[in-house]
């Protein structure tokens, strides 16, 4: 089979295509013939070796998320068999390739009607989102929700499943594509995040009373504005952040504010589980539907990695093998 080795940490260019034999699963595995691969940011984190005790072991071939057709299945194994199609929640070989090693509980069922880039586009986006919203920021018991980085996968993700839970959403994106794209997706209020009064905006918004909950995508950026934008009891959930920030922690004392960080690998067992079932739950029943912005080659993984990390998301993007 043909797949994607990192051999040293770097820029796109270390993605290398090769060939290897096919896995062969053991006691409890799956072998899944990948039909999409999702490209995430964390993805580009561990090719360069930025990602600190979450960097892999070299080398390796990235990729947790997939989906694909059960091509062989391993002794104790229940509940799949050949033929089956799935999407991956990890991979214990990487799902860049022709063929990924999965153990049985990092696989679920792809309903019928989700195509295989639209299933590699969910585990981390949607249970990300998921775990921010509702597992971490009690999200049931908020009225209002500043999604802030909403055209991305987790933002995507996010505004779906607040939508269903009736929240009042308020999303940005930074270019036009991408506020067209989070008003399809149905955010009552699209705001540029470049723009110089787009958090004025938020505060009359919301009669100057602030939101219950942020997502924020770019804490590096935002979290010490961020906390200026919250309601009474409001909590920032911190998904992503690429550096360092200041705060006023004043900002919080006076509002009986928290600041929640969360990464989706540290998520405890259980909670991960129900995570996953409520995402699959809204995904038989077609409350949420993954967007997918390109289908790249898997050979030109490189470019996929330089894409994901350019302003102007709108969706995710996918490798094809
Ligand atoms: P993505 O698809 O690349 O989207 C990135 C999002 O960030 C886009 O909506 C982008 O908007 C937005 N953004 C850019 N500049 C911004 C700014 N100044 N303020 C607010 N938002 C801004 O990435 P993703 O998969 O949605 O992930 C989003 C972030 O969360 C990444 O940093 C990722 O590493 C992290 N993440 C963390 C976890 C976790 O477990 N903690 C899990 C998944 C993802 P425009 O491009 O429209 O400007």
């Amino acid at each position: 089979m043909k797949r994607i080795s990192v051999r040293e940490f770097g820029g796109p260019e270390v993605l290398k295509i090769e060939e290897a034999d096919d896995p062969r699963p053991e006691s409890g595995q799956v072998v899944v013939r990948i039909r999409a691969a999702g490209v995430n940011p964390a993805d580009t984190y561990m090719r360069s070796g930025a990602y600190g005790s979450r960097n892999p072991a070299l080398p390796f071939t990235p990729g947790s998320d997939g989906a694909g057709i059960v091509h062989a299945v391993g002794p104790d194994v229940s509940g799949l068999k050949v033929g089956d199609r799935v999407y991956t929640c990890g991979t214990l070989s990487g799902s860049y390739a022709e063929m990924a090693l999965c153990q049985r509980s990092q696989l679920q069922k792809l309903p019928d009607k989700v195509t295989f880039p639209e299933g590699a586009a969910i585990f981390v986006p949607y249970v990300t989102a998921y775990r921010a919203l509702f597992q971490l920021a009690c999200a049931e018991t908020a009225a209002t929700v500043l999604i802030h980085g909403a055209s991305g996968g987790v933002g995507i993700a996010a505004i779906q499943m607040a939508r269903r839970a009736g929240l009042r959403i308020m999303a940005t994106a930074g270019t036009a594509g991408g506020l067209e794209l989070i008003r399809e997706e149905g955010a009552d209020i699209c705001l540029d995040h470049h723009s110089p009064d787009y958090r004025q905006a938020i505060l009359e918004a919301t009669s100057g009373k602030g939101v219950d909950v942020i997502l924020e995508m770019l804490a590096n950026v935002n979290l010490g504005h961020d906390l200026e934008l919250l309601a009474e009891g409001g909590r920032v959930i911190v998904i992503g952040s690429r550096g360092p920030v200041e705060i006023v922690p004043r900002n919080l004392m006076s509002r009986n504010a928290s600041i929640i960080g969360m990464l989706l690998w540290n998520t405890p067992p259980a909670a991960l589980a129900a995570a996953i079932a409520e995402v699959n739950k809204r995904l038989v029943g077609g409350t949420i539907r993954p967007r997918v912005r390109a289908e790249i080659p898997l050979a030109n993984a490189p470019e996929a990695h330089r894409l994901v990390m350019e302003p102007g998301a709108g969706g995710k993007i996918v490798l094809i093998p």
